[in-house]
């Protein structure tokens, strides 16, 4: 018998901003994203196994870019 495990992750949109975007300079909707990584076991998600990281998408040119959580709260 052997124990199947891995790890699994997964991005989450929390919502949209009308911001200016670093990359292009234009103003336009960006995406927040939640991403966590999970400990599988026999592909079913059981825990988180770090902090989950927040990323800001431009919906302009598509570039992406972590946020502090900070950034998440306010
Ligand atoms: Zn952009």
């Amino acid at each position: 018998m052997f124990i199947l495990f891995g790890f699994r992750t997964s991005d989450q949109r929390l919502g949209v901003r009308t911001m200016l975007c670093d990359v292009c300079g234009n103003t336009a909707a960006q995406g927040l994203v939640k991403r966590t990584t999970k400990f599988t076991l026999f592909f079913i998600p059981l825990f988180p196994v770090k902090r989950p990281t927040y990323f800001r998408e431009c919906t302009h040119c598509g570039a992406g870019r972590q946020v502090d959580e900070r950034y998440v709260l306010s």
